[in-house]
C-alpha cells in the first residue's frame, strides 16, 4: 500500500488535532473510498479522542453516515455532569483505546504531577491532613485538606458539594453560600487543586468549609523588569488565509515597525494561530481566501518577511494552526517551521515561557480562556474584559484546569500546563479580544487579532478587536495599543 496516501492521511488527521495510529491511517488510505472514510471517522469519534485507532476506523466504516458534532471555537462547554472522567488516576474515554498516546498510566502520572506541583504552592499556607486520614478524625475537630476537584455541584440549598481527591482518596467538602468564600466555590473548575479548611461534622463525613485557597500568585509578588528601555509588540491571531484577515492593517503594522517611534521594539511575540487553518471547524472551507494549510503558512511567511529583519520573532501555535491540538502543544513541525524559517524566529510549544531582556513571559494560545468565561459568574469575566479570565488562570495557577471540557490535554508525564513560576507577563489571545491588566504584579495582555469579524462571530455577538498590536515596555510593563485599522 502507498506509504505516501499513509502520510497524507496522518498530515489530514494532524491538522483536524488527532494524532493517529499508524496501523489507522493504513486503514484509511487503503479503504475504497478514503476521503469518504475519512470524514466519517471524524465525524464519528468523539471531542475527548486524542488519537485515532484501529477500532475507530472499522466503526467508521461500518457506520459511515455518523453526522458530526459541532466544534467551533466559541461554542459553550459542556455541562459538567457530561464530563466522561473522573480526576487524578483517572480516565474514562482513552482507557484501552488508545494506541499511540494516552495509555491509562500517563493520564495516572499526569494528574498525580498536577496535584504534586499545585499542592507544593498551597502547602505553607494550610494545616492539612490526607483524605485517608481524614476518614479517621474525630468528628467536629478543626481539619484542613488540599485535593484536586474531583466533582463539584450545587446543593438544593443553593451550597455546593466538592469532592476533593489527594493521592491517597476522597473527601467531601461542604461550601457554604454565605461565605465569602462563595464567589470562588462558583468559579471552580474540574481538577484544579485547592485546599479547604473548616470543622468537620459531628460523624466526621464531611468538612464544613470556612475558607477556600487557591494556589494564586502572592500578593507581594514584584516582576522583573528590563535594565534598559527596549519594547516588545505582542500579537496573536493573524488567521492568514482567512477571508478576514486583514492584510492592510498588517501592512499598516509592519510599515510602523520600521518606523523611528518603534526604534525600541526589538521583539515580536506571537501567540497562536498564525493561520486560519483548514477543518477547524464546520463549513470553514467557505470562508478561507486560501485553501492550503501550507499556501497558508507560506503566505504568512511573506508577511514576515515584511518585518525588519533585526527583529526577535517568538512564536508558539494556536488552535488553528497544524500541530496538535491537545495541550500541552508541540512547536510547528519542520515542515512549517522551514517555512517560517524566514527570520531565524524561535518556535516553541504552546504554552511556553519566553524571557526577553530578563522579563519572564509566560506565551500562552488561550483555548482555555472559553471556558472559564463561561464557568466563572462574575460579570466582569466576560469576553469583553479577557483580562480579568487571565487572572482566574493564574489564582489557579493552571493555564487549562479542566479535563475533559473543551479541552484537550495530552498525556505527558509532567504537567506542563501548570504555572509553576509566576511570570512577571502572562500573554495570551484566542477570544480576538483585547484586554490589558495587572493581577498581583503579573501583567495582563490579551492581544486582539488581525482577522474581521466572522460571521459565526456575527451570530454569536461576539465583537472582536482586529488591528491592534499591544506594545510593552520591557523596562517598564507599562503596555501601548497601537491601532493599525
Ligand atoms: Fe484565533
Ligand atoms: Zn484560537
Amino acid at each position: 500500500m502507498a506509504h505516501a496516501a499513509t502520510e497524507a492521511i496522518v498530515h489530514r488527521l494532524l491538522e483536524r488535532g488527532y494524532n493517529v495510529a499508524p496501523a489507522a491511517a493504513a486503514r484509511i488510505a487503503g479503504a475504497d473510498d478514503p476521503e469518504r472514510i475519512l470524514e466519517a471517522v471524524l465525524a464519528s469519534v468523539s471531542e475527548d479522542v486524542l488519537c485515532i485507532t484501529p477500532g475507530h476506523v472499522e466503526a467508521a466504516i461500518d457506520n459511515p453516515l455518523v453526522s458530526g458534532g459541532d466544534d467551533t471555537n466559541y461554542a459553550p462547554r459542556r455541562a459538567r455532569s457530561d464530563r466522561p472522567v473522573d480526576p487524578i488516576g483517572i480516565v474514562g474515554d482513552v482507557t484501552g483505546q488508545s494506541t499511540c498516546t494516552g495509555e491509562y498510566g500517563d493520564f495516572v502520572a499526569l494528574f498525580r504531577d498536577r496535584y504534586d506541583q499545585l499542592a507544593g504552592l498551597l502547602r505553607g499556607r494550610i494545616t492539612h491532613r490526607n483524605a485517608r486520614s481524614l476518614a479517621d478524625a474525630r468528628g467536629g475537630s478543626e481539619v484542613g485538606m488540599i485535593g484536586m476537584v474531583a466533582d463539584v455541584r450545587s446543593t438544593r440549598n443553593g451550597h455546593w458539594l466538592v469532592e476533593l481527591e489527594d493521592p491517597t482518596g476522597a473527601f467531601p467538602a461542604l461550601l457554604m453560600s454565605d461565605r465569602d468564600i462563595a464567589a470562588d466555590a462558583q468559579g471552580l473548575l474540574y481538577d484544579e487543586v485547592i485546599g479547604v479548611s473548616g470543622r468537620l461534622s459531628d460523624d466526621a463525613g464531611i468538612i464544613f468549609v470556612e475558607d477556600l485557597y487557591l494556589p494564586d500568585v502572592p500578593r507581594t509578588f514584584e516582576p522583573n523588569t528590563a535594565d534598559r528601555h527596549v519594547q516588545a509588540a505582542l500579537i496573536s491571531d493573524v488567521h492568514v488565509g482567512s477571508k478576514e484577515f486583514l492584510a492592510e492593517a498588517w501592512d499598516d503594522f509592519s510599515a510602523w515597525l520600521h518606523s523611528p517611534e518603534a526604534e525600541p521594539v526589538e521583539y515580536l511575540v506571537i501567540a497562536g494561530d498564525m493561520v486560519e487553518g483548514v477543518g477547524v471547524y464546520p463549513g470553514q472551507e467557505h470562508d478561507l481566501a486560501i485553501e492550503d494549510v501550507y499556501a497558508q503558512y507560506r503566505r504568512f511567511a511573506e508577511l514576515l518577511k515584511q518585518v525588519p529583519g533585526d527583529l526577535e520573532i517568538v512564536m508558539i501555535p494556536g488552535n488553528h494552526d497544524a500541530v496538535r491540538l491537545a495541550e500541552p502543544q508541540p512547536a510547528f513541525t519542520d515542515e512549517i517551521a522551514d517555512i517560517l524559517a524566514v527570520h531565524d524566529a524561535h518556535i516553541t510549544a504552546n504554552p511556553s515561557t519566553v524571557s526577553l531582556e530578563g522579563v519572564n513571559i509566560l506565551v500562552y494560545h488561550g483555548a482555555s480562556l472559553d471556558e472559564v468565561i463561561a464557568s466563572v459568574p462574575d460579570e466582569d469575566v466576560a469576553y469583553a474584559n479577557p483580562d480579568r479570565a487571565m487572572a482566574e488562570l493564574l489564582r489557579k495557577r493552571h493555564v487549562a484546569p479542566q479535563y475533559g471540557g473543551r479541552i484537550r490535554i495530552a498525556p505527558e508525564e509532567r504537567d506542563y500546563l501548570v504555572i509553576e513560576d509566576v511570570p512577571d507577563v502572562f500573554h495570551t489571545g484566542h477570544v480576538h479580544t483585547i484586554g490589558v491588566g495587572t493581577y498581583h504584579g503579573v501583567r495582563l495582555i490579551n492581544s486582539g487579532c488581525w482577522q474581521a469579524q466572522t460571521d459565526f462571530q456575527r451570530r454569536n455577538n461576539l465583537d472582536p478587536d482586529p488591528g491592534f498590536a499591544p506594545i510593552i515596555d520591557l523596562d517598564t510593563l507599562d503596555v501601548k495599543l497601537r491601532k493599525f485599522v
